[in-house]
């Protein structure tokens, strides 16, 4: 009876942990988080909600990119507030990824500590005409290549041309073989809203320069599927395959005088289907594909 009684509640038990929907999951996470990155010395990421960004801590200060904060008026000070709990080193720099709010607004508490704000020229340029209030200036702004040296650790900005935006800066760990790249090379789901202005063809040269690099995980802007994971060549190499797939379809339907509202309509990839994302997405990259192969843009 009681061994009855017992492999009952254990059931019960399994049942109920079945049962928690991956919405209730995703509930149940902090809004916000710091995690190392395994096999580093120093290599950490910054969640917050569902945007995150790298931040290195050297013996001589910390290295910070992204402060993730648009909509979030205290996001920068928990970032900070959050480094502080990691090292009592200053925050030497602050890095942008490239120009776009959701990625570089609340960055002010970083350079009133002392940070320096470093961006690709072409963010900075965006910037100075958008003024978003949110967002301060960068206090340099760079072409091609920046190598930066601190307490022992290199972290290299490289500018590679056009992608997701006119402004990415990817930024190279040499020792670590560890890359921060945003938004341009989805880990694990599909491409989504921010597909809408993304420079396709441009896009594919970025990501074969980007897989030429020597390098072993990719820290993305977003967190990775599934659970927040790291991104390896072989996601960057499946997301290059995916854009030349949904690329040589759209192409089809565009040349036969389909698009827009036709060639949306018929426009599908099935092979993505389990995609986390899809659904959603798909009109994302038919839109975009419609408009480079219907109208030349
Ligand atoms: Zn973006």
């Amino acid at each position: 009876m009681i061994s009855r009684i017992l492999f009952t509640s254990v059931c019960t038990a399994i049942l109920a942990a079945a049962i928690v929907s991956p919405a209730a999951a995703q509930q149940q996470r902090p809004a916000t988080e710091v995690t190392k990155v395994e096999n580093t010395e120093g290599v950490y990421i910054w969640r917050n909600g569902n945007h995150q960004a790298m931040f290195i801590v050297t013996k001589d200060g910390v290295i910070a990119t992204d402060p993730v904060s648009y909509g979030r008026p205290t996001g920068g000070q928990q970032y900070l507030d959050a480094i502080k709990k990691v090292t009592d080193k200053p925050v030497k720099y602050l890095i942008y990824s490239h120009h776009h709010f959701d990625h570089i607004a609340g960055g002010q508490v970083f350079k009133a500590a002392g940070a320096r704000v470093i961006a690709h020229k072409n963010a900075t340029a965006r910037l100075k005409v958008l003024k978003d209030p949110h967002t301060v200036m960068p206090d340099e702004s760079i072409g091609d290549k920046k190598v930066i040296t601190l307490g022992g650790t290199t972290l290299e900005l490289h500018y590679l041309g056009l992608n997701h935006s006119d402004s990415t800066l990817v930024m190279r760990l040499p020792k670590e073989k560890i890359i921060f790249v945003v938004d341009t090379i989805p880990v694990g789901s599909f491409p989504g809203r921010g597909f809408i202005d993304i420079y396709p063809l441009e896009t594919e040269d970025f990501i074969k320069k980007v897989i030429a690099m020597d390098w072993e995980r990719l820290i993305p802007g977003h967190p990775g599927a599934p659970n927040g994971r790291l991104g390896t060549k072989k996601d960057a190499q499946d997301v290059l395959t995916l854009m030349q797939e949904a690329s040589a379809e759209m192409k089809k339907l565009g040349q036969d005088g389909k698009c827009w509202d036709t060639a949306e309509k018929e426009f599908k990839m099935p092979k993505y289907a389990s995609w986390p994302g899809y659904e959603n997405g798909l009109q994302f990259v038919a839109r975009r594909y419609c408009g480079l192969w219907g109208r030349g843009t």
